[in-house]
């Protein structure tokens, strides 16, 4: 079962679980690193040996695996929920359904996979202190590789403390509580996420320099985090637009109006391939009749359009859908959508104002939807 760029392997808590190429080409190389240290530090060959290696490397992706079901299932305690959960080579990205709506929420949901890995870390911290002096020496390398692993996973995404890793989160979440001002707090997210993983690059490249292969990886991982925070940004912003955006902060004023009484091939002529739009909004005096669209010009006989008048193929406006300077840009996209128009008139009282259309509005949220997501 390929979706979703990866292999769904089955649901955890009701959620699916995605793996993707990379981990799947990761899993036999960490076995394999993990065997190495293994014989270099135990010289054991046994079967004993191979089995702990390949028990460690499961227990390492269910220790991935841990993290972010710490953070599904703090999201499902706020009543929101995770449509996804997809390992890759960065950890994995929890995929929730819907942004969350208190500082104190985002915290707590940032928090909590962190929180499984420490304590996770813990665990098999606790079992290598309580195995230590009796049990095989290969069941101490894997219990140190399985807990340097979680606290690895569990400070790393604290201490990156911008987007897109969970110490982002955190850091939005408090500044956005401390301020009120999501969009700030954001912003400042965001450039953290951006000037850490630069670092981060920046660093790798120094090792390669000093001949350190290892720096390769840290070249790599910064310029990915760096595409990751400014693509976090731009999704809240959009969001943000979504919600806070006025109708007027976007509305075009009245100017290409048809007037009722000229011909059909008037309207041709000097509107729709003047002004190449698909949908005029028709007046009669001030007073706004309805839209003419282009489609319904086109699937008229033109031997006709010199006897019709443009208010003779106006169809009115659905009253309910008309938008008041004042409507965010959120229902005006709702309402655009509905109808199926590309403009919708904007009136303030029974007065027509301007005009918002679904061309302007996408123009200005950049494109496509989005899903809000907890990465690492
Ligand atoms: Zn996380």
């Amino acid at each position: 079962m390929f979706r979703e760029n990866g292999i769904r392997v089955g649901k955890v808590f009701g959620i699916p679980i995605i793996l993707q190429p990379s981990i799947i080409f990761l899993i036999p190389f960490y076995a394999w690193l993990l065997w190495g240290e293994v014989v270099d530090v135990t010289n054991d060959h046994s079967v004993f040996a191979i089995l702990c290696v390949l028990a460690t490397t499961g227990l390492s992706f269910g220790s991935v695996l841990g993290h972010e079901i710490g953070h599904a299932l703090m999201a499902r305690v706020h009543g929101i929920k995770t449509h996804l959960i997809s390992l890759n080579l960065l950890g994995g990205i929890t995929l929730t359904e819907s942004d969350v709506k208190r500082p104190s929420q985002e915290l707590l949901i940032a928090a909590a996979g962190p929180a499984v890995s420490l304590l996770l870390a813990g665990v098999f911290g606790g079992l290598l202190y309580v195995t230590s002096g009796w049990a095989a020496p290969v069941v101490e390398v894997c219990l140190k590789s399985l807990a340097v692993l979680n606290v690895i996973l569990g400070l790393f995404n604290l201490l990156f403390f911008g987007f897109p890793l969970d110490g982002g989160y955190v850091t939005r979440s408090t500044i956005w509580g401390l301020t009120g001002n999501y969009l700030i707090a954001t912003r400042i997210a965001s450039a953290i996420g951006v000037f850490l993983g630069a670092a981060i690059g920046g660093l790798g490249g120094v090792l390669l320099v000093m001949g350190n292969l290892g720096g390769l990886f840290y070249m790599v991982l910064g310029p990915v985090l760096m595409g990751m925070a400014r693509r976090s940004q731009q999704g809240s912003a959009q969001e943000f637009a979504f919600n806070t955006l006025r109708v007027r902060d976007l509305m075009r004023p009245v100017q290409a109006v048809v007037p009722s009484h000229i011909s059909v091939r008037d309207v041709v002529r000097h509107f729709v391939t003047q002004l190449h739009g698909d949908q005029f909004p028709v007046v009669r005096g001030s007073e706004l009749l309805g839209y003419i669209s282009a489609d319904e010009i086109a699937a008229l006989e033109k031997s006709r359009w010199d006897r019709m008048s443009a208010e003779s193929i106006t169809r009115p406006y659905p009253v309910e859908n008309f938008l008041t300077p004042g409507s965010s840009l959120r229902v005006a996209y709702a309402r655009l959508v509905e109808t199926g128009l590309s403009v919708l008139p904007v009136l303030e009282g029974m007065q027509l104002c301007g005009f918002v259309s679904l061309r302007d509005l996408q123009r200005r949220l950049g494109g496509n939807g989005r899903g809000g997501g907890f990465p690492a």
